[in-house]
């Protein structure tokens, strides 16, 4: 049998990374044994309804590269693939219709305010309101005269007051639960519509679904699910219930605050490959040690049965770190243009009207894009670690001296006096030109290069730590710029 699995959002905002794990591991799961892959929208909800959250869906999967094989965009026999549409063919009530025949569903005509009165019981901490089965009793001709009434009317699941239910989960094995913990719950809503309850069970199996993803807040639902399958005569599809995302203090993911969505991860700097790594590890651990899959290899990789059933931490640490890696693996001329909007903001351009600033052009981009690929996690991170290259920033005459280098402000004063009418005579202001000059240099004093090198890094960048080292900064900078630097440094340094 081909393996046919499905993600199906509800347009609700942006996508969350539980949301977003669901989609890989359903991809995973299909592409992984060669299988289909479908994306359905669920949007019977029209209270939770979001515009442009649909646009959102496509988008994200697009970035990913999770492309589905069936979709909304993509016919594959078996549309419609967006619920409300679905719903327009009748196909809905015509399956509640049919357990309405089989005794496994009734109409219910009861109001809001019997409702409200219906007794409720505390379960686990939650509220639960079981419905009273109060409809169940009304004669065919009561029910006749209801709906020649027009009188709204949901249709409520049948569901056994004695007994048990039982279904499997790939993960959680066999859970049983009491059918009389199961509520009547609704199929389809007065206003039409089927319930999310419903309308999964209906087109998971009309839609040949093998394989069901899905975080396990729908695990207390699934014995009702497993009932409208055994009512209806249907083979229940493979149940997949993936463990909860924690945030560092163990604590439920929150679907609002920094950094939850997806779109969030984007906008601060993050890669999507590496995101999509990352989330691929949220709960699942591959047979071998290691980290870092490219989507290709989590297809290869990538066995349900290693799924975790304990929380899954977000450690923004690690993804920070992961983030990192891909940026170093990164082809440079991606890298570049990813970069380039934050070197720009970190180098100031087009705004060069304050003295001593400088003006960087591409070329200079280019370089200092070459010295930070390496040393950061995320794009961001490049506006604290170039901003010196506009402006030198105020700084300590402490800082010229290092104990490794053996290094104070008296001998960096007489370096920098050194190396003054050294660096104005010279005119190739290459980093191999200045390297090659200051190492002629260092040899002819018989100094250690980083005795010689401290105090010219710091007086050209005015910081602790740079992402290059003197002479390929003061290449960045030029000649009249290094110059002013230094100047600036002996001035510092003979307060
Ligand atoms: N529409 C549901 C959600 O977005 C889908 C759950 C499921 O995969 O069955 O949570």
């Amino acid at each position: 049998m081909k393996i046919r699995t499905r993600y199906a959002p509800s347009p609700t905002g942006k996508m969350h990374v539980g949301n977003l794990r669901s989609a890989l591991y359903e991809f995973l799961i299909a592409k992984h044994e060669g299988g289909d892959f479908m994306l359905r929208i669920e949007d019977t909800d029209q209270e939770r309804f979001v515009e442009g959250a649909t646009e959102i869906i496509y988008r994200t999967l697009e970035q990913v590269g999770i492309t589905h094989d069936e979709g909304p965009d993509k016919d594959g026999g078996y549309g419609p693939y967006v619920q409300s549409e679905r719903m327009k063919t009748g196909i809905y009530m015509k399956y509640a219709k049919e357990l309405i025949a089989k005794g496994e569903a009734y109409y219910c005509f009861c109001d809001k305010e019997r409702l409200a009165s219906l007794k409720t019981e505390v379960v686990e901490g939650k509220e639960i309101t079981v419905y009273d089965k109060h409809c169940l009793s009304l004669s065919q001709e009561e029910i006749q005269a209801s709906l020649d009434a027009g009188k709204p009317f949901v249709i409520r699941q049948n569901n056994p007051t004695e007994g048990t239910t039982t279904f499997h989960d790939e993960l959680y094995g066999d859970i049983t639960v009491e059918n009389k913990e199961l509520d009547d719950m609704i199929l389809i809503k007065s206003d039409g519509y089927p319930t999310y309850n419903f309308a999964n069970v209906v087109d998971d199996h009309t839609m040949y679904i093998t394989h069901v993803v899905r975080g396990n807040e729908y695990l207390s639902s699934s014995p009702k699910y497993t009932r409208l399958y055994e009512a209806f005569g249907w083979e229940p599809p493979k149940y997949v219930h993936l463990p909860l995302v924690t945030d560092e203090n163990h604590k439920k993911l929150a679907k609002r605050g920094g950094s939850s969505s997806f779109e969030d991860l984007m906008e601060q700097g993050f890669v999507a490959e590496a995101v999509v790594n990352f989330i691929a590890l949220l709960g699942w651990s591959p047979e071998e040690n290691r980290e870092i899959f490219s989507l290709e290899e989590l297809i290869k990789a990538f066995d349900y049965h290693r799924i975790s059933k304990s929380p899954a931490v977000y450690d923004v640490v690690k993804l920070r770190w992961m983030n990192g890696e891909y940026i170093k693996a990164m082809d440079f001329d991606r890298f570049l243009e990813m970069a380039d909007p934050y070197l720009k903001k970190g180098l100031g351009e087009g705004d060069g009207q304050e003295a001593g600033s400088v003006q960087f052009g591409e070329a200079a981009r280019r370089k200092i894009a070459a010295m930070v690929k390496t040393r950061i996690e995320v794009f961001p991170d490049i506006l604290e670690m170039v901003d010196f290259f506009r402006e030198l920033p105020e700084y300590d005459a402490a800082m010229y001296t290092h104990k490794k280098m053996k290094t104070d402000t008296a001998s960096s004063l007489q370096v920098l006096q050194d190396v003054l009418p050294l660096l104005e005579a010279w005119e190739d202001y290459s980093n191999d030109g200045l390297y090659g000059m200051l190492s002629r240099y260092v040899e002819e004093k018989g100094y250690k290069n980083g005795y010689v090198m401290w105090p010219i890094r710091t007086a050209v960048s005015g910081k602790q730590m740079t992402p290059a080292g003197a002479t390929e900064i003061m290449e960045v900078l030029g000649k009249e710029e290094t110059l002013r630097r230094i100047r600036k440094g002996i001035e510092l340094l003979s307060a």
